[in-house]
């Protein structure tokens, strides 16, 4: 999976970065959904050991285009964990009391706490993104808050959360046929929105947004993944396994009872 990871100060280049990519799954669906079986349960223990050691913290930060999977994302590979210990937040438009503060005052009370999995649908991020394509703030206005994100992230982290951050790259043609399944289905045409037509035109801009995102805010301990998505198992897999790799090297371990246990006897 590292070959999705976008190096500190590489130039990511999203058009050489191909969305229907399958990793090593060349036996495909069938393989892929059995190995995402044996993924998540050492998913589950590692949360297990998350929660009960109550010390460090996992952000998991989930960027996309429309239809990309954000939300089938955090159904697939963050359901079957213990939702005693996930919190998932989503950032739609800000509200008006939103605007009235700066555009980390909302998202900075739903960061993880002790021994806790939070995921970002959207997030800090939009204040580069739809923000700078739509010009919802002048361009000296968006270009600092790179660094200020850089620092953000960078706080969070050196108080104890580990961060990673995930796009779900989708191709254009693949956006269509899911916007088009949303049209037809009636158990999905809720999910529809005709904004979403007008973001697709903006397409080309997205791109250079992200790229700029994955380019200047990727760090060592804040990662940026360019996951594919145009197959929906392969991003679950690939997702779920970095989380997993990630936990694993966070070294967890159940904290020792609080008092000698020997000897004790239940009546
Ligand atoms: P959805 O994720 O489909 O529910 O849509 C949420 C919408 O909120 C998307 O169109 C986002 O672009 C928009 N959104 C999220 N954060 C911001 C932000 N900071 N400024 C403007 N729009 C935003
Ligand atoms: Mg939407």
């Amino acid at each position: 999976m590292k070959r999705f990871l976008v190096r500190p100060r590489t130039k990511m280049d999203l058009s050489r970065q191909n969305p229907r990519d399958t990793g090593p799954f060349n036996g495909g669906k069938k393989e892929g959904l059995a190995q995402l079986a044996r993924v998540t349960e050492e998913l589950v223990e590692l949360q297990r050991l998350l929660y009960a050691e109550h010390g460090p913290r996992l952000l998991v930060v989930l960027q996309a285009m429309d239809t990309a999977g954000k939300d089938g994302t955090i159904r697939h590979v963050f359901g079957p964990l213990n939702p005693q210990g996930v919190q998932v937040r989503s950032f739609k438009k800000p509200t008006p009391r939103e605007l009235d503060h700066d555009y980390l005052w909302r998202v900075h009370p739903f960061v993880p706490g002790r021994g806790e999995i939070t995921i970002f649908n959207r997030s800090h991020y939009e204040d580069v993104l739809v923000v700078r394509v739509h010009g919802l703030v002048p361009e000296e206005v968006w270009r600092r808050r790179y660094r200020h994100i850089v620092e953000f992230e960078r706080l969070l982290t050196d108080e104890g959360t580990t961060i990673l951050k995930f796009f779900l790259h989708i191709s254009k043609e693949e956006q269509k046929e899911r916007l088009e399944a949303r049209l037809a289905d009636p158990t999905k045409s809720w999910k529809f929105s005709n904004a979403d037509l007008a973001e697709r035109q903006l397409w080309p801009d997205y791109m250079t947004a992200y790229e700029e995102v994955l380019n200047r805010t990727s760090a060592r301990l804040a990662p940026w993944y360019v996951i594919p998505s145009d197959r929906k198992w392969f991003r679950n897999l690939a997702v779920a396994t970095i989380v997993r790799d990630t936990l694993q090297s966070m070294k967890l371990h159940y904290p020792e009872p609080d008092e000698d246990l020997d000897g004790i006897v239940v009546e």
